[in-house]
């Protein structure tokens, strides 16, 4: 028991240190995993000290022949033991299955029949409407925006997708009077993902475009913001959502391949810009592939 909870601890700690240099260091191990950890912890002390307290009686080679023969100690040891052998290997496989289980949902977001990310904050908009063929969902799109432009973590963003910017807040923000916008989903400098659009429905993001001669990209496409700028390097924290979040999409889209995600500039070149010099694509593509 004890050999079982130091293996575990051990493998629970490299783990911690290996965060750093993990692709995904927002993973976190769960509280459940933590809780069969400690309570695995807390029996195998419990073990020690009967064992300690009982030595003379049960445990001494000299009476271990007895006690096998004599009635009540010998189930009771017998009983003892299988308690032993059953925590012994229910406590390392449940950590090991919560673990698994939590990295598993970490990497792969669940997309409810909705097209809802079941597991990312949710701000409905009304800036969407019905696709003309829902099963044509074949392209992801990646932008960039920031208000006012190179500001981050401001509330601007969410207030155009919602219809509630105040078009009086900032110089800038006067050509945004009226604007009806929205993308599926928004990824802040943090890493934070929220979802204005479920993916079934057609959000408002691509305007006039064309990819391979199929014009009004809306129609068949997925958008997704990133905060920033085409200058600004975006965070870490960025593709490393935008890698989980597009693997989950392409997982419930097939016909959305690496060579089916571009950016706002390719499909409305010497229109739009974004996402930019700035965002990293062999990166990005590189740590897609990764997660593969
Ligand atoms: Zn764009």
């Amino acid at each position: 028991m004890l050999i079982s909870v130091n293996k575990l601890n051990k493998f629970y700690y490299v783990y911690k240190r290996k965060r750093s240099d993990c692709l995904f260091t927002n993973i976190k191990i769960s509280a459940y995993s933590k809780l069969v950890s400690t309570c695995g912890f807390v029996l195998s002390v419990g073990e020690v000290l009967y064992l300690a307290f009982n030595f003379e009686s049960y445990v001494t080679w000299a009476d271990v022949n007895s006690h096998l023969r004599v009635g009540l100690n010998y189930l009771y040891v017998r009983f003892y033991t299988s308690l032993v052998t059953i925590i012994f290997l229910i406590n390392p496989l449940a950590s090991v299955l919560c673990i698994s289980w939590c990295l598993y949902n970490k990497r792969i977001m669940k997309i409810d029949l909705n097209g809802v990310l079941s597991t990312v904050a949710q701000r409905p908009c009304s800036h969407f409407d019905e696709r003309p063929d829902e099963a044509d969902i074949s392209l992801l799109v990646i932008h960039n925006i920031s208000l006012p432009a190179g500001q981050f973590g401001t509330p601007f963003v969410d207030d155009l997708f919602m219809g509630s910017i105040d078009c009086n807040a900032h110089p800038s923000f006067s050509d945004l009077k009226n604007l009806r916008v929205s993308a599926h989903c928004f990824i802040k400098r943090t890493g934070e993902i929220i979802q204005y659009v479920p993916l079934d429905k057609r959000a408002w993001h691509a305007g006039q475009s064309e990819f391979e001669d199929a014009p009004a990209c809306n129609n068949f496409s997925i958008g997704i913001e990133l905060e920033g700028t085409d200058i600004a390097p975006y965070s870490l924290e960025q593709y490393k959502t935008l890698t989980i979040i597009s693997k989950s999409i392409m997982q419930r889209y097939p016909k959305i391949t690496p060579s089916r995600i571009v950016g706002h500039c390719d499909i409305a070149p010497g229109r739009k810009t974004d996402p930019g010099s700035s965002f990293n694509w062999p990166l990005f593509f590189n740590m897609l592939e990764q997660l593969s």
